[in-house]
């Protein structure tokens, strides 16, 4: 039988992840049908999210997985927990509304509030850090440009720094460029904190199945009912599917689409990192973003193209590699760019740099979490944040901005 969602080859390569231990996870084979009040389909960093902030509500939730637990996309992520999005702030004031882009920012910066503070009350251990930023211009914003993004921001109510080249240059050691400086993002190795958040949900009785393919969706009026591959069904009153860029087919694309991102990790070198770790990256197409790890390894990835063959997007590697190795060490003279690890993901971009989170058109009880776009893991808070209130009936002030039913 044919699964609901498109089956992807979702990454390759060695993430920097794949060098450290991540905890134990327990899973259970599916054997029998289950009844429950969610379930949530996907064990990435969307459905951990959304499982622990359901059980913390109160509810019964169990989990299901084709792979294991976080084998997705969370596994290749490079893990900035920014709130600053794709699209600038007065790009994204011109094509929506300043009152809709200003709310979109100040809800990413939100997710990422909420995001650190979750993280830090669960006390999860995933090498997470506080960090600023370092926006450069590039051929989306020139040095003007920077200038009415900082506007744009400051109106808006975000702290931020415009610095010309002498300044980037005697603070960074990063030569001929103008910069925004920003503050309070967050980072994270993207396994260890899925696990984390996977556990908190378990601790409290959430059951997660592994590998459950789920082939048929019979939404009614009191529920949902999924048929798994292999026989058993699990009967809830509302399912979510966070199956990140494998998105359920037939529902509107809302202008998202499958790229490919590329990045490579350095040894650790604490010694040669620039004053305040600060993540670095580009007002440009293609950008290049740069972060650390605490140990002082250099993530840096990027060089996207839009090409959804994960052959033809594998096929680039070596390549990539290199490039992002180059790219890095003119940017950063003093530090060893030599890749330790290289490896390519998918990549789901949308229209305007925001999600698609909330009740999927003509399937009643029926949710999706689509954090599509540079900040996706920021977007899955958010959507952990906005399904709790729709399936709580408590709602969400911005749950319109980013449903399926929005114009753009
Ligand atoms: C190279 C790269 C760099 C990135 N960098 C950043 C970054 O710096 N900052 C940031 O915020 N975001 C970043 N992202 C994006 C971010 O990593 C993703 O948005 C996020 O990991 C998606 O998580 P998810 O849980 O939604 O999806 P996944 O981790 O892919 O999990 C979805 C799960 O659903 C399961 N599934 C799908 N269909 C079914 C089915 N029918 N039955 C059962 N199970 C199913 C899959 O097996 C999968 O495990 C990056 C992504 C990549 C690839």
């Amino acid at each position: 039988m044919s699964s609901l969602t498109r089956k992807r080859d979702l990454r390759t390569g060695k993430p920097i992840w794949s060098a450290h231990r991540r905890p134990p996870i327990a899973t259970h084979a599916l054997v029998r049908d289950v009844k429950t009040d969610v379930v949530v389909i996907g064990a990435g960093i969307s459905g951990a999210l959304i499982a622990e902030t359901l059980t913390d509500a109160g509810l019964d939730v169990a989990i299901v997985d084709r792979r294991g637990a976080i084998e997705g996309s969370t596994a290749a992520s490079t893990a900035m927990l920014q709130y600053e999005l794709d699209t600038p702030l007065h790009l994204m004031a011109k094509r929506i509304g300043r009152e809709k882009a200003e709310r979109i920012w100040r809800r990413s910066r939100q997710a990422v509030d909420a995001l650190r503070e979750r993280t830090e009350r669960l006390d999860i251990d995933a090498d997470a850090a506080t960090r600023g930023s370092i926006y450069l211009d590039g051929n989306i914003l020139d040095a003007e440009g920077l200038a009415r993004e900082a506007d744009a921001r400051r109106r808006a109510g975000f702290e931020v720094e415009l610095i010309g080249p002498a300044e980037v240059e005697a603070r960074y050691g990063i030569r001929r460029r103008h910069a925004i400086i920003g503050f309070g993002n967050y980072s994270a190795d993207p396994r260890r904190m899925a696990a984390g958040y996977l556990n908190a949900a378990i601790a409290r009785g959430a059951k997660l199945f592994t590998p459950v393919e789920i082939v048929g969706v019979e939404p009614h009026e009191r529920g949902v009912t999924l048929r798994s591959e292999t026989g058993p069904i699990l009967r809830a009153r509302h399912i979510v599917f966070a199956t990140g860029y494998e998105i359920l087919k037939g529902i509107p694309r809302k202008g998202n689409r499958i790229t490919s991102s590329w990045s490579i990790a350095t040894r650790p070198q604490p010694r040669a990192i620039w004053p305040t770790a600060a993540m670095i990256w580009e007002a440009a197409d293609p950008y290049l973003y740069i972060r650390t790890t605490p140990k002082g390894e250099i993530i840096c990835g990027g060089e996207d193209e839009a090409i959804a063959d994960a052959a033809k997007r594998d096929a680039k590697l070596a390549a990539k590699t290199e490039a992002l190795s180059r790219k890095l060490a003119a940017l950063l003279p003093d530090i060893d760019a030599e890749p330790a690890f290289a490896w390519a993901g998918s990549f789901g971009t949308s229209q305007v740099g925001s999600p698609t989170v909330g009740r999927i058109p003509r399937m009643p009880n029926c949710y999706a979490a689509m954090g599509y776009g540079g900040n996706g893991i920021t977007f899955a808070m958010m959507a952990a944040q906005m399904l709790r209130g729709a399936i709580m009936g408590t709602g969400d002030a911005d749950a319109a901005l980013v449903s399926f039913h929005r114009k753009f």
